[in-house]
């Protein structure tokens, strides 16, 4: 039977092939997964169960349930300094269907974007699935800023939107809000959509996050991703959102009915409570990445390893020298029961690196991180 070949052709994350490996043997380190190894706060949890009692246990309007439309637009104009109403908002199965809906509802097959090298792999994956061209534009893997020259040089007619990433995965650096004016000029001159993924928005050490829906009084080019995946802890409950400019609304409205028609009904009510209840799970959050970035690196810097300082995020980006970074997870793997993410799964500019996700606990990370040290292979 026929199946769509670009979908056959399309890569597989490499983190997957390193999670497989690490899944047959026994006594492997996981530092390849980028999820939080916290608990959903308990409070969040008994707004899903008290919800789901109640009887709403059914569909929810496409767009999101307005409590938690109106809690989202507070939060997005009061910490991200984005202004929006519950209009401009929607509610996501995820940053990862926001952003996908986001991408088909910009595009046109044959178009191209520009995607952050190196950056998250999922983006590459749904340009594929859309039959558009993934643009990689080089970004400093110490400091994170993208290189304005090289993105200037990859702009065709075609191009519909500038993909950023800040806090970065994979690298933990944030752009700086002088960058990002510049981002958002070069956007302007080439009437180019942003697509802002501020997924790890609130999960900062170091600096500020700028969010790039600051840049404008109203949300005019910007299209702005969150979710609470990993501020919350709740990958697993899947609630995102994506404040969008009201020309964009209706079409992205309209996608939610044949996509997922809405998102689960008890979840949307833990996320508002996540809104609403206490903040002290995100210091917590922030504070515990904080200080494995800290002792992490400090034990990476004894032993002469070269990374990326992370102003945010949960992740370390280590330079591999001369070798490939592929070869290097696998072997990282099979020979020393250390499992990370191989850096050329985030692009071209990943050739020569691996990353190591602080989202396990200290004792594992110090394990892991003495087998890395270990394996003569950085
Ligand atoms: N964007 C980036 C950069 C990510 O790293 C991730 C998750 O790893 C996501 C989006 C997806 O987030 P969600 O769990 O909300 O779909």
């Amino acid at each position: 039977m026929y199946i769509a070949p670009r979908l056959q052709d399309m890569q597989r994350s490499g983190i997957r092939e390193i999670g497989e490996l690490a899944g047959r043997l026994d006594d492997v380190v996981r530092l390849e997964i980028g999820e939080p190894d916290l608990d959903t706060p308990p409070h969040i949890i008994e707004a899903a169960h008290d919800a789901a009692s109640r009887g709403m246990t059914h569909y929810a309007p496409n767009t999101g349930l307005p409590e938690l439309r109106e809690a989202l637009a507070d939060k997005v104009t009061s910490v991200n300094g984005v202004a929006a109403g519950p209009d401009d908002v929607i509610v996501t199965n995820g940053a990862v269907q926001g952003l996908f809906s986001v991408l088909t509802s910009i595009v046109s097959r044959g178009d191209d974007v520009l995607l952050p090298n190196p950056g998250w792999p999922n983006y590459r994956m749904m340009a594929d699935i859309l039959g558009i061209e993934a643009r990689g534009y080089r970004i400093d893997v110490l400091t994170g800023q993208p290189d304005l020259d090289h993105l200037a040089s990859l702009v065709t007619p075609r191009t519909r939107a500038l993909v950023l990433n800040s806090p970065s995965n994979p690298l933990g650096t944030v752009i700086e809000a002088a960058g990002l004016a510049a981002l958002h000029a070069f956007a302007e001159h080439h009437d180019l959509w942003i697509v802002s993924d501020e997924v790890y928005d609130q999960l900062v050490f170091t600096g500020e996050h700028t969010a790039a829906g600051s840049l404008e009084a109203r949300p005019e080019r910007v299209i702005s991703v969150y979710s609470f995946s990993k501020t919350y802890a709740m990958t697993g409950w899947r609630v995102g959102y994506v404040v969008s400019p009201p020309a964009l609304h209706p079409t992205l409205a309209k996608l939610q009915e044949p996509i997922i028609s809405c998102v689960n009904t008890p979840a949307q009510f833990a996320a508002l409570a996540a809104l609403t209840g206490p903040q002290e799970c995100v210091r917590v959050g922030v504070e515990t990445y904080r200080e494995r970035a800290r002792s992490v690196g400090g034990m990476l810097g004894d032993a002469g390893i070269g990374y990326t300082e992370p102003a945010g995020g949960f992740y370390l980006w280590l330079d591999v020298g001369e070798r490939n970074g592929q070869e290097v997870a696998r072997a990282l793997v099979a020979h020393h029961g250390v499992a990370v993410a191989p850096g050329p799964t985030f692009g071209s500019a990943g050739r020569h690196a691996i990353r190591v996700a602080l989202a396990n606990s200290d004792l594992e990370l110090t394990r892991g991180v003495q087998r890395l040290v270990g394996s003569g292979l950085l």
